[in-house]
């Protein structure tokens, strides 16, 4: 089996309302990707999907068609699909960083070997531990009775695990949010708090001693993600776990942050940190070394999110808490059927072959708004 033709979309789509995060990426309107759709002489074709949203990646949907286009398609043109690793090993070694596009090339090589054998891209990663997930829910920015309100509206639909996004407002009035969430719903309701690097140190020691007996379940990212020592230094104050999200991109930033026992827990997306070998790998490591994984996402479509869902429901150390597997509920639409596995604010792994998900051709048409065929 050879690979023969690359096409590359990137789609927008708006979201279905404005969603506010910390100060460092304010308020978006709409969703990007570059959809890829590696073809072979066999006939199967694999879906994958590069996520980059600046600042967040140094990636944007431009850099990932160019450096794809220029680089990554002329290496993969007449490969063997299925031999994954020598493709990682090649790419590791012909480009820097880029993690969002190689990510793609890897999600499309597993779905191109689950379909080519009839089975779910799982039996590929050790198998599945988990038939189903909790959903975890983000709630943007805004006041007490704004989180409130969509927290009390997503309860209704069975969703019991909640990331509050913080980092916009002044520090007195995120602890504020916080409390009126808990004063609200008690223990009915887990939370994570989600500064994304929005905080400096201070700050984030600030918002911990300020919360008093009303701790979170879990928080993410308070402070920049290069500043390793400001996380080991919010880690010791704090009485609840700490997590990495934008601090852990690549494989080394994990090797890192266990080296210097820097945060409890992993959020993995495997857009940002490479694709499913690469995702796998930090959660492996994660676990050698008694540290939970979150499974998160960027803002990302139905196949990252099939993608994630296929390496997750293998893991056997993913922390006890909502996982982020509604990324396409938050969007006007989506260009696959991954929502369809949604119910109850619980996702159920689907049986299909490969990633487990159909793209809707029409729609990938309808939302492109820039396209390359390589060959
Ligand atoms: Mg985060």
């Amino acid at each position: 089996m050879k690979i023969t033709k690359i096409e590359l979309s990137h789609i927008s789509i708006p979201f279905a309302k404005p969603y506010k995060l910390s100060r460092t990426y304010g308020t978006l309107h709409e969703a990007h990707a570059v959809i890829f759709k590696v073809h072979t002489d066999e006939g199967i074709v694999g879906l994958g999907e590069a996520d980059p949203m600046s600042p967040f990646t140094a990636e944007t949907p431009a850099s990932v068609m160019t450096v794809t286009r220029d680089i990554i398609a002329p290496h993969l043109m007449g490969q063997d699909p299925r031999r994954i690793a020598m493709v990682e090993s090649t790419l590791d070694e012909i480009i820097d960083g880029n993690l969002t596009a190689s990510g793609a090339v890897n999600m499309a090589l597993y779905d191109i070997i689950g379909k080519t054998n009839n089975i779910p891209v799982h039996n590929l990663l050790g198998g599945m531990r988990h038939d189903k997930l909790p959903l975890l829910f983000g709630v943007g920015s805004g006041t007490p009775e704004e989180t409130i309100a969509v927290i009390a509206a997503q309860i209704e639909t069975g969703c019991r695990c909640f990331m509050i996004k913080m980092g916009a407002l002044p520090i007195a009035d995120e602890i504020k949010r916080l409390v009126a969430v808990k004063e609200q719903f008690g223990d009915r309701v887990s939370i994570i708090i989600d500064a994304n690097q929005g905080w400096e140190v201070t700050e984030a020691i600030e918002f911990i001693d300020g919360i008093h007996a009303h701790r979170p379940d879990l928080i993410e990212q308070p402070i920049k993600r290069w500043d390793i020592d400001g996380l080991k230094r919010i880690r010791d104050r704090c009485s609840y776990p700490l997590s990495a999200d934008e601090s852990v991109t690549a494989v080394s930033d994990a090797a890192t942050l266990i080296r210097e026992k820097a945060v409890d827990v992993f959020s993995i997306k495997i857009s940002k940190n490479g694709g499913l070998d690469k995702s796998r790998q930090i959660a492996q490591m994660a676990d050698g070394f008694g540290l939970k994984c979150l499974m998160n996402s960027m803002l990302e479509f139905g196949i990252t999110q099939a993608a994630s869902l296929q390496l997750g429901c293998t893991l056997s150390n993913l922390i006890d808490l909502g996982h982020a597997y509604g990324s396409v509920l938050r969007m006007s639409d989506d260009i696959t059927d991954f929502g369809q596995n949604i119910s109850e604010a619980v996702v159920t792994v689907p049986p299909a072959s490969g990633l487990g998900i159909t793209l809707d051709e029409k729609k990938l048409k309808k939302y492109t708004t820039d396209y390359l065929n390589l060959k």
